[in-house]
């Protein structure tokens, strides 16, 4: 989602003639994109502001920008103006759209903007993004989050669920295959919950039908479907739909109730297990993934345990796993028992070693098959094009022309660990 979003900033100063420079040393203007969700992005931003002030020195005339959701932070933002007072624009998540406008005042009055605003409510359509990642595009569907899951400051930093329009989606997405982009994913922090705000009928089904008549040949994703949310409407309107991955992204936290009552999450255990039933009745072969927190406040051992066998039952295609940390503000950061470090560190080891066990044993079982693959890059490290089958995986394999953004068949030929190597049988288009 930050990644999308810069590249949006990237798109307010394409068009406003600047262009993309590959060392930071010749830059004009450096913009700081940062995230609060968890601990280290906070704590990496403010290592890397710091490393600029050399150059700043240097370069008097260099503009040097803060924004995202760290910088919603009032507190937060204050505290970046004054540790540093080279940085010479703060803004928040709310007024990122005015960047541009903010930078011409920067440039006119020679003064510091520190400007976090509350949100007004208001989606912005007139940014064209600088897209970084073709043959990959990323589609906002909807901003904010009503749900204050009690470890989470998104919904603080963010501000309430607000939806664009499904005729400005659809465009984008029109557009965007008729651009040649093959991968698009569809973002939102509860995509289940498109089009609630919006009155008209709209709803993630509806989205997802109405993306099914787009002609071409093109993948559709989605992140993230909240457990709370997903119906049999949405996991059918996925089945139907050949552009959509047979790929559900269903985050989990925990497999303890009592970790997922304390964490606000309103599903149970028992009830996140039915929907992955339905979803596997429905789509037979569907790949799941999710994020799981570990070390959340009066985490205990048996807990962990809990999380531990729901990840076997599941079975899951891929996890992002996560240690706990506070967030100045949420609910869980005031509860009393906070889990030690070392605890949270051995936890999250072996729920690690554990998924990339379920992974290692399954890249082994397509061994000798052939997949379908979207070429995403070339690696030059391993000398090989890049890309992943429709669930998700990553395979690896040579070729003598530039593949990037073709869709190849792979026979899979040997694993590497996670991923798959193999050979291209066939360049489909
Ligand atoms: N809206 C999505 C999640 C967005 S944040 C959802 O509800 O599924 C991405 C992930 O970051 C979350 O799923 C969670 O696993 C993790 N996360 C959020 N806050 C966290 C915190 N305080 N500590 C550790 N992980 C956190
Ligand atoms: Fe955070 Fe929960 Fe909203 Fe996801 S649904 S963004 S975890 S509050």
């Amino acid at each position: 989602m930050n990644v999308h979003e810069s590249e949006k900033i990237a798109g307010i100063l394409c068009a406003k003639g600047y262009v993309e420079c590959k060392n930071v040393e010749d830059a004009d203007v450096i913009v700081y994109n940062t995230c609060c969700v968890r601990e280290n992005a906070e704590q990496h931003a403010f290592g890397n502001i710091g490393m600029i002030k050399k150059l700043k020195k240097s370069k008097p005339d260099l503009v040097v920008a803060v924004c995202g959701c760290m910088t919603q932070q009032k507190q937060v933002a204050e505290n970046i103006a004054s540790t540093f007072p080279f940085v010479d624009i703060v803004i928040g998540t709310f007024n990122m759209d005015k960047f541009g406008e903010l930078l011409d005042e920067k440039l006119l009055t020679k003064k510091r903007i520190l400007r976090v605003l509350e949100s007004n409510g208001e989606i912005c359509e007139n940014i064209t993004p600088m897209r970084t990642s073709f043959p990959n595009a990323w589609v906002n569907i909807m901003y904010g989050c009503n749900n204050f899951c009690s470890y989470c400051i998104v919904p603080y930093v963010r501000g309430r669920e607000r939806s664009r329009k499904a005729e400005n989606v659809l465009k984008e997405v029109r557009d965007l295959v008729e651009n040649g982009y093959k991968e698009i994913t569809l973002l939102g922090q509860n995509v289940n919950s498109y089009g609630k705000d919006l009155d008209d009928g709209s709803s993630f089904a509806y989205l997802i039908n109405e993306i099914a008549k787009i002609e071409g040949k093109f993948r559709l994703r989605f992140m993230s479907n909240h457990p709370k949310d997903i119906t049999e409407e949405v996991v059918r309107a996925i089945a139907n739909n050949e552009h959509a991955c047979k790929a559900i992204h269903l985050p989990v936290q925990s497999g303890s109730n009592a970790m997922l009552s304390l964490m606000n999450r309103k599903y149970t255990r028992e009830q996140y297990l039915q929907e992955v039933e339905m979803i596997r009745n429905i789509i037979p072969d569907c790949a799941i993934t999710t994020d799981i927190i570990v070390g959340f406040p009066t985490e205990t051992e048996e807990d962990f345990q809990d999380t531990v066998s729901l990840v076997e039952k599941v079975g899951y295609d891929g996890a992002f796993t996560f240690v706990y940390s506070p967030r100045e503000g949420t609910v869980a950061s005031k509860m009393q028992e906070q889990v030690p470090a070392d605890v949270k560190k051995d936890r999250i080891m072996r729920l690690v070693d554990l998924q990339n066990e379920r992974n290692r044993v399954d890249s082994l079982k397509y061994v000798g098959k052939t997949v379908e693959i979207l070429v995403e890059d070339f690696d030059k490290k391993k000398n090989a094009y890049m890309g992943r089958d429709e669930r998700g995986r990553m395979a690896y394999f040579e070729f003598g022309q530039n593949l990037v953004g073709k869709f190849v068949d792979v026979t899979i030929t040997s694993t590497g660990g996670m991923s798959l190597l193999g050979k291209v049988v066939k360049v489909i288009d």
